[in-house]
């Protein structure tokens, strides 16, 4: 059977590196962003330009999206010249975080069209789209899970959640919580030892060796925060975002999250403090500016990849 012609719209941090390798892996693509030198840039490697996410769904049989919020994913489905619109699209992917109820939502809307609605947000941060070893939480019928695996296969570790609207989107948002949950702990912890008098380097040694690793010890403050270059590649508006959709859902379900409530403000004060660009790692110049101490640059230092997969420890 030849390989399905593919839509992708939504070539950010995430879209772009995925949707280049999709190109690179010899799909037929057709691409959309509102940002035409990310457009230029697949056009350049073969894909094919398409004037809104309407004429990306008239020309592929299966779309896939990357988009910032889950407003932006409503509109770009279900609003004007949306996909929704139809055309020749059956599938429609979206690896956004979006949270369960807009997946819930858009799956609706697009079943009464017989267009099938897959969760699949993912995690591995830039690097993991860029390396093709991103973790991808799918959930949709079986049938179709069958149909993208050799596709995702190209992006990362597809895991499947379960067949239900929304169960992708739900592991994605524990999943960050846990993930900047550590950040903020371990930010603090960070703060105090170098006030203590405790050398960063070996606190880290220290917590990767020990019972204190975490995605934050292992990656995020040895990529970001020691080099004091704040590029790990997640704002704290996405950040945000995520923790904001978590919070509200657990609410909704009556799972009372303290901690996470708690890390919330701090992603909060973050944005207040440095903007919603800032990357989220600048959380522990905050704690940084309390505590009068600040925590000593040195050079950047790459993490070591787990032997078994690369994302583990990304946003
Ligand atoms: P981004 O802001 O870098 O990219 C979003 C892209 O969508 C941009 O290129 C923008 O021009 C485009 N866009 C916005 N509105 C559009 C529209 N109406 N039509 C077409 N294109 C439109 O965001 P990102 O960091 O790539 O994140 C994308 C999604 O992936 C988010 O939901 C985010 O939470 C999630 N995510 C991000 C990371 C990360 O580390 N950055 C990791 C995992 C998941």
């Amino acid at each position: 059977m030849s390989n399905p012609s593919i839509g992708f719209i939504g070539l950010g941090t995430m879209g772009e590196p995925m949707a280049t390798r999709l190109a690179q892996a010899g799909f037929d693509l057709t691409v959309s962003d509102l940002n035409d030198a990310a457009v230029e840039r697949l056009v350049a490697l073969g894909a094919k330009r398409a004037a809104s996410p309407a004429d990306v769904a008239a020309r592929s049989e299966i779309v896939f999206a990357s988009l910032p919020t889950p407003d932006v994913v409503q509109k770009v489905v279900l609003g004007e010249q949306g996909i929704a619109i139809g055309g020749k699209v059956r599938v429609f992917v979206d690896l956004s975080t979006t949270g369960p109820r807009t997946a819930k939502l858009v799956a609706a809307a697009l079943g009464d069209m017989d267009i099938v609605a897959v969760d699949c947000p993912v995690s591995g941060g830039a690097a993991g789209a860029q390396e093709g070893t991103l973790a991808l939480m799918v959930s949709c019928p079986t049938l179709v899970y069958n149909e993208l695996l050799p596709i995702l296969s190209n992006l990362g570790r597809v895991i499947f959640c379960g067949h239900a609207p929304g169960l992708g989107q739900t592991m994605k948002l524990v999943n960050n919580l846990v993930s900047v949950t550590a950040l903020a702990v371990s930010s603090e912890a960070l703060v105090m030892g170098v006030k203590a008098g405790l050398d960063p380097k070996v606190m880290l040694d220290v917590f990767n060796a020990g019972s204190g690793r975490n995605s934050a010890t292992a990656d995020k403050l040895p990529r970001a925060v020691l080099p004091r270059t704040f590029d790990f590649g997640f704002s704290t508006a996405l950040s945000l975002k995520d923790t904001r959709l978590c919070l509200d859902e657990a609410e909704a379900m009556g799972v009372p999250m303290p901690v996470g409530s708690a890390v919330r403000q701090v992603l909060n004060m973050t944005r207040a403090a440095f903007g919603d660009n800032a990357d989220f790692t600048r959380m522990v110049c905050l704690i940084e500016q309390w505590a009068g101490v600040e925590v000593p640059a040195s050079p950047k230092k790459m993490p070591e990849k787990p032997a078994n997969k690369g994302h583990e420890h990304e946003q």
